[in-house]
């Protein structure tokens, strides 16, 4: 067998560390892992089966691919140990599943990605666990709403379609002096731009699916935990039997090996964009962390490195017949749902709210912004508003 190459090492930058992640797992000389199709593993005698203590045992139980990916996801996280499952949404559930037990009540932020209000109104429900939603601004605030029953305060900052920056440091401070946990939804900064465990969480869960993927090809999820919530995640992540599938890890572990200069141009050109629109009579306001009117701005400017391609624009209200036809004028921004691949995208949302109101009159759009050229993606949205203001 060829020596392996030698794991990252902590000295170098993040940018270098990220271009080299899962480099040790890479055999006879290939710079990437192989994809193991695998699930039967051999022991080579009956002391080898009897004592089970080689590497690999059984395909579910970890692969070279997986654990490569793995490594690059703790790499990107910060974390102790990660894991990774079959999509973002699957991240959340395993997680909350491997915390939450009957009888338990849970702090979920108001701006949370509505799939998962979906699965705390339904399935925790359902188990006899309650799902309290608080204002994505509390800060320390959140710890009137913690309860002795309390397991898990759930963050997700940004927020989902309104942007709402969260005190994440504050809030783990309530949490942890009232015994819980703070886990955090952290796809928007891809755990790049935002140090989910240097600002206090306890374990960090992605959509890989957005940024770590990055090309609009795959479906994943990663759960980062820090040492303490390891052995208990881990734990349930086998007894309900998660595992993901080969060729996806394999895309995910690519896309994070180009993560650094993608979402840094994803940055710079959503820049660009947000400020033209701001410059618009048809724009109310623009949601981006990165601008100075949004919320939670000063938040952004402390704890994040960077901001991505995703933000929001309210416009003035308009006919919905105007709104339809701003959409079916642009060429280059496409109307779909999962973003943080290279295409730019923009959909209309009308934000669920339980614990605040959403008071704005007019339209919203969430504006993924891609990799193509900036201006090419203002003339675009430009011919969107002449289209708006012809019908
Ligand atoms: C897309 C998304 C998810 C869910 O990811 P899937 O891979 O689609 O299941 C979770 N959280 C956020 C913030 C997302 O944008």
């Amino acid at each position: 067998m060829m020596s392996k190459p030698l794991a990252v090492p902590a000295d170098l930058a993040p940018e270098t560390r990220l271009v080299h992640a899962g480099a040790s797992y890479g055999e006879h000389g290939f710079v990437n892992p192989a994809v193991y199709h695998g699930s039967t593993v051999l022991f080579p005698t009956a002391a080898a089966f009897h004592a089970q203590n080689q590497p690999y045992l059984y395909g579910r139980r970890g692969t070279p691919t997986s654990r490569a990916l793995e490594e690059a996801v703790e790499l990107v996280e910060g974390g102790y140990k990660a894991k990774v499952t079959p999509s973002g949404m699957s991240a959340v559930s395993t997680t909350l599943l491997a915390f939450l037990r009957a009888g338990d009540h849970v702090l979920v932020t108001d701006s949370v990605y509505h799939p998962v209000r979906a699965f705390c109104d339904g399935m925790l429900r359902g188990l006899g666990i309650e799902t309290t939603y608080y204002a994505p601004l509390i800060g320390h605030g959140i710890r009137h709403l913690i309860r002795p029953e309390t397991r898990i305060v759930y963050a997700e900052s940004p927020g989902s379609q309104t942007m709402e920056v969260q005190d994440i440091p504050a809030i783990a401070e309530a949490t942890h002096k009232a015994g819980a946990l703070l886990m955090i939804d952290n796809t928007w900064g891809a755990g790049h731009y935002f140090k989910a465990f240097r600002h206090g969480a306890d374990i960090s869960v992605q959509a890989a699916t957005k940024y770590l993927v990055g090309h609009s090809d795959a479906m994943m999820g990663t759960v980062t935990c820090s040492a303490e919530t390891w052995d208990r995640f881990s734990a349930a992540y086998e007894e309900m039997g998660v595992f993901a599938g080969p060729d996806d890890m394999f895309l995910t572990l690519r896309g994070i090996h180009t993560l650094d200069v993608r979402l840094a141009r994803h940055m710079a050109s959503a820049i660009a964009v947000a400020e033209w629109l701001r410059t618009r009579p048809e724009v109310e306001t623009v949601l981006h962390p990165a601008l100075s009117n949004a919320p939670g701005h000063d938040l952004w400017r402390r704890d994040f490195t960077g901001a991505s391609g995703l933000f929001s624009v309210l416009l003035k209200p308009c006919a919905d017949a105007a709104l339809d036809a701003f959409l079916d004028g642009l060429r280059l921004f496409g109307m779909g749902f999962s973003w943080g691949g290279c295409e730019s995208l923009c959909i209309p949302f009308r934000p669920h709210r339980t614990a605040t109101r959403w008071l704005p009159e007019g339209p919203c759009l969430r504006l993924h912004v891609g990799l193509e050229h900036p201006e090419d993606l203002i003339a675009d949205l430009a011919e969107g508003f002449r289209n708006l203001a012809r019908s």
